[in-house]
């Protein structure tokens, strides 16, 4: 039976594996819930992107990691390694990164509101580029930079006004969004002459995020035109070339066999196609591109185990199997409805034919995994695997009902280690006083 993604399996004993190891006996081993992750899987992304990226757009073009999707230290060893750039969105992840060594002059540092002390930190740690959001942000990065004696190369972001289709809290690029300034209202270009004045700033070209889990090309090559008539704009206007276009991430990854699953590399050729035409017809020479996949470089890589406690039936209702965990470490469902496949890793070769919800454990209706998908039935002490947990679960677990954080077991080359370890009681306590 296909699992979604070859980095899983079912062994000769009907067990769901992940990297070749038996995820029941992992379970058995580090307890419930547990992270892991396939470490060669996410290495192999890593190359898929890097190889498309510099072929079909060459010298200085490279990819950057979006590490909110999952940020601890060794997921900053494997990009460095791996020769990947990396973008932060807080000093909490540039610390991160830069604990793990990762070399600075491949960050890029992005953000709707970075603070006086994170742009500080930013420029004292010598990161590569900033991708600036607004104008207080341009003149902070500005004096900051002329204070330490630095000129600090930025980009802007802006947004395209494009709406893709996807979730809406996970929309970016909107006219009325948070994130950038807008293009329409002739916002972005004040800016970018503004950005263009200013002495300690080296403003290398501009930045667009539209939004996450896009299965459209066409929602890229949209995009793409956008930036490339404003780039063609800005060029008109005050004779500046931008050097660098920076197109974001979203990819969509496949969490349901309904949804497809996108070769990234053949997207990549064909977003370079159209990139190449479009600078031609707008008569610019193409910029440097950047891409910045996030989720579709961590996600498949990743599951969730955990132990099933209680099989509730209500009688013509619905069925309820609930977890030892939930919200907590895998807030997806609550925040954005989004749907995923679970399997009974014991039975994960037997027919899924028990309908239910997924329910966690912690004391909110709405603290819940999946409502109405088919797994194969189960009890008590069963162990429950939710498959594709990679991006957005770790990075956004919290301590909610004062549960402690899972650890995430990395698996490379048939071995299991520990890349995080399971927060303890001690670990809840750390700061209160
Ligand atoms: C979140 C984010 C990304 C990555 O998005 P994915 O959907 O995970 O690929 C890239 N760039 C920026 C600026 C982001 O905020």
């Amino acid at each position: 039976m296909a699992m979604l993604y070859d980095c899983l399996g079912i062994n000769e004993r009907g067990h769901l594996t992940i990297g070749g190891l038996d995820t029941v006996s992992l379970a058995r081993e580090y307890g419930t819930p547990l992270y892991v992750m396939d470490e060669d899987y996410i290495r192999r992304n890593c190359r898929i992107y890097k190889k498309a990226v510099e072929k079909f757009f060459g010298g200085g073009s490279f990819p950057l990691y979006a590490s909110k999707a999952l940020s601890f230290k060794h997921i900053y060893r494997i990009m460095n390694e791996e020769d990947m750039g990396i973008d932060v969105v807080s000093s909490g992840e540039l610390y991160t990164a830069l604990s793990a060594g990762f070399p600075p002059h491949r960050i890029y540092f992005h953000g709707n509101n970075k603070t006086d002390a994170d742009i500080k930190y930013g420029i004292e740690s010598d990161v590569g580029c900033f991708a600036a959001d607004s104008r207080e942000e341009l003149d902070c990065i500005n004096s900051t930079a002329a204070t330490l004696n630095k000129k600090q190369k930025a980009i802007l972001r802006v947004s395209p006004g494009i709406n893709p289709q996807t979730h809406r809290k996970i929309i970016t690029g909107s006219v009325d969004s948070k994130f950038g300034s807008a293009i329409i209202t002739g916002q972005a270009l004040e800016l970018v002459k503004y950005a263009l004045s200013l002495k300690s700033v080296d403003f290398a070209g501009i930045h667009c995020h539209i939004g996450s889990q896009i299965f459209e090309n066409e929602t890229y090559f949209e995009t793409a035109e956008i930036m490339i008539k404003f780039i063609a704009d800005i060029k008109g206007e005050t004779g500046f070339e931008i050097r660098e276009l920076n197109l974001g991430g979203g990819f969509g990854v496949r969490y349901i066999e309904e949804h497809p699953q996108i070769d990234y590399a053949a997207m990549i050729g064909a977003l370079a196609k159209r990139i190449d035409a479009l600078c031609a017809a707008y008569n610019i020479k193409r910029p440097e591109i950047k891409l910045e996949p996030g989720r579709s470089i961590v996600a498949a890589s990743g599951i969730t185990l955990y132990t099933v406690g209680s099989v509730k039936e209500i009688t013509g209702y619905k069925n309820y199997v609930s977890v030892d965990g939930g919200m907590t470490d895998n807030p997806r469902y609550a925040l954005y409805s989004s749907p995923c496949t679970a399997v009974i890793a014991g039975r994960a070769g037997e027919k899924p034919d028990y309908r239910c919800t997924v329910a966690g454990r912690c004391c909110e209706s709405g603290d819940l995994l999946a409502e109405n998908i088919k797994i194969q039935p189960c009890s008590r002490g069963d162990i429950l695997a939710v498959l594709v947990t990679g991006a957005y679960n770790y990075s956004m677990a919290s301590n909610y009902n004062r549960i402690p954080r899972p650890p995430v077991i990395m698996v490379s080359g048939g071995k299991p280690f520990t890349a995080v370890r399971r927060e303890t009681f001690d670990d809840i306590v750390r700061c209160d006083m």
